[in-house]
């Protein structure tokens, strides 16, 4: 068992590059916020526990989302791409004890760094299929038929946390709780910057170069 950390702001991209990697490798994609929008739309007891969070544009807390994380686990087999989680110090540390006992560590934390005005612009134009959680944009990455998923052709929708005002509550969940995760990888010696500013195929070879 393998396990690569994305690591990066909203909207830096990390899902769309998680897609490609479950395609071309057959990762399991372990991604926080599809897990959390799924419990939602289901109307679960952890979904009606993270709505206001989520949908605020808060970090849901530690203690649900490591919670939520272990249940996880116990699923999931093969190499793991983490998307999404950790974003906290505690549950950075709280993965590497989940991970020692199943005889596991981190190989790799990709760290995408992006421009904030980048940021906003892929957000506010991400539309996203409700069904399975592929992420396109209006136009830098439309779907082939306009509005629909190419997977599962769904309608596709705008996230409640994808407009400007959830985006700056965000990205300063961001900078005080998730930023810090750079500096605790760097130490552990297994943090790789990615440039996240650069379009599509440009950040799928620079992951390339290093999972090679
Ligand atoms: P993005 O990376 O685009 O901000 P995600 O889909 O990863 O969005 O997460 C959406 C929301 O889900 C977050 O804003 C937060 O409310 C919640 N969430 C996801 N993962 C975590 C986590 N590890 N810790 C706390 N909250 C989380």
């Amino acid at each position: 068992m393998r396990n690569i950390i994305l690591l990066g702001a909203p909207g830096s991209g990390k899902g769309t590059q998680s897609e490609y990697l479950v395609k071309q490798f057959g990762f399991t994609h372990l991604s926080t916020g599809n897990i959390i929008r799924d419990n939602i739309e289901r109307k679960t007891p952890l979904g009606v526990l993270c709505q206001q969070y989520s949908e605020q544009g808060q970090l849901v807390p530690d203690d649900i989302m490591i919670q939520m994380v272990e249940n996880h686990l116990q699923t999931i087999t093969g190499d793991l791409i983490w998307d999404g989680f950790p974003r906290t110090i505690i549950q950075a540390e709280k993965l590497d004890q989940l991970l020692q006992k199943l005889h596991s560590k981190i190989d790799y934390t990709l760290y995408f760094e992006i421009n904030e005005k980048k940021i906003i612009e892929r957000i506010i134009g991400r539309l996203t299929c409700p069904t399975c959680g592929l992420t396109y944009h209006k136009t830098a990455l439309p779907p082939k038929v306009q509005g629909v998923c190419d997977n599962d052709q769904t309608p596709l929708v705008q996230r409640k946390d994808d407009n400007e005002a959830k985006i700056k509550i965000r990205l300063a969940a961001y900078h005080n709780d998730t930023a810090p995760l750079v500096q605790y990888y760097l130490n552990k010696q297994v943090l790789t910057v990615i440039d996240a500013d650069m379009e599509g195929h440009a950040v799928w070879d620079q992951i390339m170069a290093v999972l090679k």
